[in-house]
Order: structure tokens, then sequence, then C-alpha cells
């Protein structure tokens, strides 16, 4: 069985420890939260060294089963004050399985800048002081050059180690483009703990052990059949993310110029669409792009300037919205730009988005201002007024600004959904302990079903069913799209439990998803509650209830009573 690896990073001391029974068989965000509420006292400051910072595999992570090495960081978030996991793929988490890692905990506060080297032969303390200041992108070129190019690499930016509140976790994917756990500040902790790199080398181990290894790959490739025969997964594969920008502007459900209006007219310019036209003719444009070995789908991208020289990877329809038409930017490549400076200071592009967004409503830059976006983002590197503002996010900036109109819930910004069109996205939004995030529940409908997403009515049973099939998950380290065919097929489910099974060796009950998710979702709730959260917190921002969301002119009016139904188990 994989261990938990406990790293004091102030005594520079570290332990490999059995999976106590609490923790026993869980992985990524199940074992990620029930590791903070059992372990961080609710009360304590986020950014204080009693706060711990796990990174924790997934079940399946390392094994080769489709799609499933995604790596779940968690904490005590210093955003919302409450709970966190935000999850990337990339090969990190891969590799901690091949060591025998189940998850890393990482506790106290390190003297100096520290980088942890992990390999076969434990934990490595190396003085990150060449490191220090410098953004994602030159540490991880150092730390490859350093440490070869068959590691993974967990690194902060600058906003991580200046611990303001929309810092993110960057994670390398196999060719060393970074891949973000983006939301709820957990770059500041990694920041707070003077951590500034994990560098995690597989070389040598002995692998994950699967106990029933015919079974196991009957399992992995009638799901992996499965999910290549969805219909969906062409197109995002042709066109990634982005493919979402026509889909949701098509049902007016667009977060367009600080979530005022549901449909933006520039939205052909930034869409998957486009971007494949621009993509098919640019030199080194790589559509299909995969951010994790074993991954079959393929949704990201590398996307190129018109030489042929790369600007991001991947451009993904969050920051395509958060950062284009929510502040009314409709040219693409200014877009990607934002996206690299994002990724390299180390910063959230939702969160940081809907901040620019808020400061363009208050006329500190004007609305659509591409080349004044970008700059601002810039000002977070140098820790002027103005970018220590944004990057702290939306909820501190709106609030600065004396904003009315601030798209936050438990002090994380909303996604790229509207949620008076979307409402049982809106009703996750919400109700999830971990602030408004789309990963937790989005309810996007699709032609196989009759859900009509903009009924008040039964948003709190679809939204409660996805939050628990998301929780799972989320802890079997499956990405997100590689799950959607199983809402739809059960079989595939089936196929999944089954894969889980063969490795344990055990029969596993058929509910095992349901289980593991309800498990997770109470273990986050009773964090919250006991960090003082109640189910006022648990609200929409007035604004989405009042303004009418044009052309729909829809609200969100899903009763506070349906809220409070949500995850009470
Ligand atoms: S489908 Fe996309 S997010 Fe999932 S593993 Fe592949 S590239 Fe990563």
């Amino acid at each position: 069985m994989l261990k938990l690896l406990r790293i004091d990073v102030e005594k520079q001391h570290f332990l490999f420890e059995e999976l106590s029974p609490e923790y026993a068989r869980l992985g990524g965000r199940a074992l990620s939260s029930s590791i903070i509420n059992r372990e961080v006292p609710p009360d304590v400051d986020a950014l204080d060294p009693k706060n711990k910072l796990i990174f924790a595999a997934g079940i399946l992570a390392g094994t080769g089963f489709a799609n499933s090495s995604r790596l779940s960081v968690g904490s005590k978030s210093p955003l919302t004050g409450g709970i966190k996991e935000a999850n990337a793929g990339g090969n990190a988490a891969s590799n901690l399985a091949k060591l025998g890692i189940q998850a890393v905990v990482l506790e106290g506060r390190a003297t100096g800048l520290t980088t942890l080297k992990i390999d076969a032969d434990g934990v490595s303390f190396v003085d990150a002081g060449p490191i220090k200041g410098l953004g994602n992108y030159q540490v991880i070129e150092d730390l490859k050059k350093a440490h070869g190019d068959k590691v993974s690499i967990v690194s902060i930016g600058p906003a991580g180690e200046r611990q303001l509140k929309a810092a993110s976790v960057s994670v390398t994917s196999p060719d060393f483009y970074p891949r973000m756990a983006a939301r709820g500040g957990l770059g500041a902790v990694m920041g707070s703990k003077n951590v500034k790199a994990l560098v995690i080398d597989s070389k040598g181990a002995k692998g994950v052990e699967i106990k029933d290894k015919p079974l196991f790959k009957a399992a992995a490739s009638k799901f992996t059949k499965g999910v290549l025969a969805y219909p969906m997964i062409e197109g995002l594969n042709a066109l990634g993310t982005p493919i979402l920008v026509n889909m949701i502007n098509g049902m007016g459900c667009l977060p367009t110029r600080n979530y005022s209006v549901g449909q933006f007219d520039k939205a052909h310019q930034i869409s998957g669409e486009h971007m494949a036209e621009l993509m098919s003719k640019r030199p080194n444009s790589v559509p299909g792009h995969k951010c994790m070995t074993g991954c079959v789908i393929g949704c990201s991208n590398v996307f190129t300037d018109e030489k042929g020289e790369v600007i991001v990877s991947g451009l993904e329809y969050e920051t395509i919205v958060l950062t284009g038409s929510n502040c009314m930017i409709d040219d693409i490549d200014m877009i990607a730009k934002i996206n690299w400076a994002c990724n390299d200071i180390g910063v959230d592009t939702m969160d940081v988005g809907a901040a620019i967004a808020l400061a363009m409503e208050a006329d500190i830059l004007k609305m659509g201002d591409a080349t004044g976006a970008l700059a601002l983002v810039s000002e977070i590197r140098e820790g002027t007024d103005n970018g220590l503002l944004i990057g702290n996010g939306c909820k501190v900036t709106g609030e600065r600004l004396g904003s009315k109109r601030i798209p936050h819930v438990k002090g994380q910004s909303l996604a790229a959904y509207d949620p008076r069109g979307l409402k049982g996205t809106g009703t996750s939004y919400a109700t999830s302990a971990m602030g408004a995030d789309h990963t937790v529940g989005n309810a996007i409908p699709n032609p196989l079903s009759q859900y009509d997403p903009a009924s008040p009515k039964g948003q709190a049973e679809m939204s409660s069913f996805l939050q628990i099939y998301h929780a799972a998950i989320d802890s079997l380290g499956i990405c997100l799209f590689a799950s959607l065919p199983a809402l739809d097929f059960a079989d595939l489910q089936g196929h999944i439990v089954q894969g889980v099974a063969a490795l344990y060796g055990e029969t596993l009950d058929r509910d095992y998803i349901k289980q593991l998710g309800i498990a997770t979702l109470k273990a986050e709730r009773e964090f919250n509650t006991n960090a003082g959260f109640t189910k006022e917190d648990d609200r929409l921002p007035q604004f989405f209830k009042d303004e009418p969301l044009l052309p729909s002119g829809n609200v969100f009016d899903v009763s506070d009573e349906d809220l409070d139904r949500v995850n009470a188990f």
C-alpha cells in the first residue's frame, strides 16, 4: 500500500508513514480533505505554520488507467478561510505514486526558501536562494537543467512567495509546460511554508503494485474504449475546452462585462473554432495536446504566434472568458499573453480576471483594454499597489474599490458560466465548501438529457448528484473530461470501480463512487462548519438575484430552502 510522506520543512525532517485506517484507501481530494479536516485547527490562519499543505496523488495515479493521474493540492485556503482542494494534470501525481507515495504533507515553515527533492532515496532539502523571485517558467528551466528532464516540478511564482490570496501552484506536464492548481490561493500557503518548489524524480522507483493485473487491464481497456466512443470527445480533442465559448455564448450564459450580460458580440474572436483556424496556420501550434502521460483525449493545446513562438500552453476556456469576454477583450493573442503572465507570476487567471473586470468597472483602466490588462497583471510581479490588489483576487479588489457587484462565493470568484442561466452550476457555486468552482458540480445540459438548466426547480438534486460524483472523481485522480462519459453511461462507472477493486485486490461495493464522494464532501463541510461557516455563506451575491441577465432576462431564483438541501447528509 502507498504511504504518507510527512515533511517538517522547519526541522528538515521527513517520515514515511503507513496510511492510518482513517486515510487508508483514500487518495486525491478525499485524502487531502480528510487530512485537513483531522489535522488542521479550523480556526488557524491559513498562512500560519500550523496549517498544512497536502499534495495527494489520485487513487488511480501511476497505474496506466486512462487520464487518471491528477494531483490534488489541499489546504486551508487563505482566499476563502475554508477547506480547499485544487487539482492539476501533469506527471507529479504519477511520479509520487510510482515512488510509493499517496500524499506528501508539508508541515511547519522553513527558515529559508527551500526546494524539496523527492526521489527513491527520500527527501533532500535544497537552498532555493538561486531561484528566489523567479517566475514559474524560469524556475522550471533551471530545475530541469539541475535535475534532468524526467522529473516533475511543482512550483510557485512571485505571487506565492508574496503570499497573495490568488496565488496558484504550478505542476509540469511531461513536456514541461505548467499546468495550474489555480484556485483558492494555495500558492500562498506554499509560500508561507517557504517552499519554492518540489522536484519529484521516480527514477529507480518500484512503480504501483496492481494486485489483480488481468482484471485491471480489462477494466482499463473497457473504460478507454467507452471514453473514446463518447460523442463529444472528438470535438474536445479538435478544439479543446475553448469549444465551450460558442456553446455557452449561444446559451446566453457567457460572462461578459463583469457578469453584466450573457452574450459577447465578439465571441467568435475568442472561440475554439477561431483558435483552431489560427493554429492550423501557425507553425508549432499543437491542438490535442496531452497534459499527462496516459491521457487518451488530448483536450489541451500549445498556442503559438505567427512566427511559431509559443505564447502559452494550454489556453483554456475559463481563462479565455474571465480575462476575455468578462473584460470585453476580444484579442485571443493578448488573452494568451495575459495567461502566460499569470502562469509565470503564479496567479489564478480566473480570480485575477474577475479582479481586472472590477478594476475596469471602477475606471482604473478601460473596459476592453487588453494592453492595460496585461500591464496590470505584470504589476503583480512588481508589487505595486494595484498589482497587489488584483493579486489578492476579486473579493479584495471589489471591496477595496467599493463595488456592489463582486462575483464571488466564500471569497472565491465565480467561474465562466453565468449562474442565472445555468442554475445547477449556480447552485454548486453557492453550496460547495470550496467557493465558486466550476469543477465541483457544473451542470451543463447535453443532448442526451432532458435537464433544464434555467428552471429554478430540481437544481438542488442535480447539484448534489454532481458534487458527490465529482468529489469522487477528484479523489480517483481522473480528469473531468474522461469522467463525463461515465455520467451518461453507468457501465463506465462500473469499469472505474472494477479498476480500483483490481488495484487493491478487493471487492468493492457497487456504490463505491457515491460513498467516496459523500465521505469527501462530509469531511469538507465538517471542516468549514468548525471554521465558522453557516448556511448564509452558501449564497450567491445579491446582484445575481436582482439583475436580469440579458438577453434571456433570467435571474438566479433557486430558493434558499433548496440551497440548504444540497449536501445535507
Ligand atoms: S483530457 Fe485534457 S485535462 Fe484531461 S488529461 Fe487529457 S489533456 Fe489533461
